[in-house]
């Protein structure tokens, strides 16, 4: 039989906001463990919490950047449950009434879009963590560490629009990329700043009704998620196949052994006994409110995809792949303001500069061969002065010594040599050293020419201009079969 998956995911999203979401400790990662606590965090009782302003502007950003429906009134709920690193016993979230609701997000694969719905977007605060003694030396023991508890947290709910676990992972990088364009987290996964869980069932084709799903925790990288949801839809299909029933349940994935584990049975909402927080304010989201977050919105990833398409005549790829990351878009555009030449410096960015990035694990704005220096050395390119070939040394010598293009020419003597009485000799210095292939090529073995301008361009040390050895061989070996 044929199947259907059937995939939602919600993420949560840490906000990097200076201080938590509910008093005014800090959020920086890395801290002692229990540094950044107060009485409000530690859910001391009588204390009161005082809801941080920035968290709600971030919130109304994301929920306008994903196109979805501000709320004018939402409002915090308890959601009550117990575990060691939660000290009230309940996590402050919204329940019935989120910040934002039923926006969308597009995703592109395989050339095609597709629009993925948005359920929800809410605010709430993130837990403790609890750290176990195996690596304290301890190992009955875990200990506590309260400095996440109260940092904010955006959870972004999906409609289970997902229909494999490509794009569940294409729809992961698209929101990241938006919420790094907002600049609202650092989205660093694997300091949990980015987390996913997912919703997963699969149908026969065809059906209407949802199978029964199972969550899926525990995905800290894209790879992870990708490969937790195979195995998960194909464990389902084994189920199915023999005549079993999938159980609805919270599931596991250990990415040493590539398996999911039954943790838990799936808890329903009600077990959670939310309430509406008598300690919080319901909050109030005048239209002006909006308007004013609005007009502070970035261009977003999809608006200036489109706009590189049309401003620059690139293919959609390049544009998809240069506005992936910000930086990088900005990189690009730097650069191709004194080239006309867009699609050249599109390929040296998404070509050598996306991967000295990579090399050196810096951002776009690190990059050590700046901007100017891409564009400078497209312009000796274009001038004749370096080859395409020179180029590439080139611009390893200006990411390794930060030299600009005309210096790195001028010290190492890599100018082209366009002189057609140097070219002239090299070529007749070939044509000497290889009577045969001569011979072949003019008996009409054309191909060969490709061997003569390879053996110039070695003897000159790739400095030849490329035209002119052709042109030049062209002339003297004279046509083929001649
Ligand atoms: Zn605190």
């Amino acid at each position: 039989m044929e199947y259907e998956t059937v995939i939602g995911l919600e993420v949560h999203v840490q906000l990097s906001t200076k201080s938590k979401i509910f008093c005014s400790c800090d959020t920086s990662f890395g801290a002692a463990p229990n540094e950044n606590t107060c009485p409000i965090c530690l859910g001391m009782p009588g204390v009161l919490p005082v809801l941080n302003k920035e968290v709600v502007q971030r919130a109304i950003r994301v929920g306008l950047a994903t196109e979805s429906t501000i709320a004018d009134y939402s409002q915090f709920a308890r959601k009550n449950y117990f575990y060691p690193d939660l000290p009230k016993g309940y996590q402050i979230s919204q329940y019935d009434k989120p910040v934002a609701e039923r926006g969308k997000i597009e995703i592109v694969l395989d050339g095609e879009t597709k629009t993925i719905g948005i359920t929800r977007v809410h605010i709430e605060e993130d837990a403790g963590k609890l750290i176990h003694g195996e690596n304290l030396g301890h190992p009955d023991s875990s200990y506590v560490d309260l400095n996440r508890t109260g940092v904010p947290l955006l959870e972004i709910v999906s409609e289970p629009d997902i229909r494999s676990p490509e794009e569940a992972k294409k729809y992961l990088e698209k929101l990241k990329t938006i919420l790094l364009y907002l600049d609202v987290s650092d989205c660093n996964m694997e300091e949990g700043s980015l987390r996913c869980d997912a919703n997963v069932s699969i149908r026969p084709m065809g059906a209407t009704q949802f199978g029964t799903r199972t969550e899926l925790k525990n995905m800290n990288s894209f790879r992870f998620l990708q490969r937790a949801l195979d195995y998960e839809v194909e464990r389902q299909r084994q189920v199915l196949e023999d005549g079993g029933k999938v159980v609805q349940e919270t599931r596991l994935y250990d990415p040493d052994k590539n398996v999911t584990i039954s943790m838990r049975g799936k808890e329903e909402a009600h077990d959670y006994r939310y309430f509406p927080d008598p300690d919080l304010v319901p909050v109030v989201v005048n239209s002006d409110w909006v308007e004013e977050a609005r007009a502070t919105l970035p261009e977003l990833p999809d608006a200036k995809r489109d706009r590189f398409v049309a401003e620059y005549s690139l293919p959609t790829y390049d544009a998809e792949v240069l506005t992936a990351v910000r930086a990088v878009a900005d990189y690009f555009e730097e650069a191709a303001k004194g080239n006309k030449n867009s699609k050249a410096v599109s390929n040296w960015v998404m070509g050598d500069v996306l991967r000295v990035l990579k090399e050196k694990n810096l951002t776009a704005g690190e990059c050590p061969v700046t901007p100017a220096m891409l564009s400078g050395m497209l312009d000796l390119m274009d001038k004749g002065v370096i080859s395409g070939k020179i180029a590439k040394t080139v611009f390893d010598e200006m990411a390794a010594t930060g030299k600009d293009a005309k210096t790195v020419v001028e010290e190492k003597g890599l100018t082209q040599i366009s002189d057609t009485g140097a070219i002239e000799a090299e070529v007749d210095k070939i044509i000497a050293a290889n009577p045969s292939q001569v011979a072949e090529y003019r008996g009409g073995k054309d191909k060969l020419i490709g061997f003569f301008v390879g053996q110039v361009m070695r003897a000159t040390k790739g400095k030849a201009n490329p035209a002119l050895v052709n042109e030049i061989l062209t002339e003297k070996l004279g046509k083929p079969g001649s």
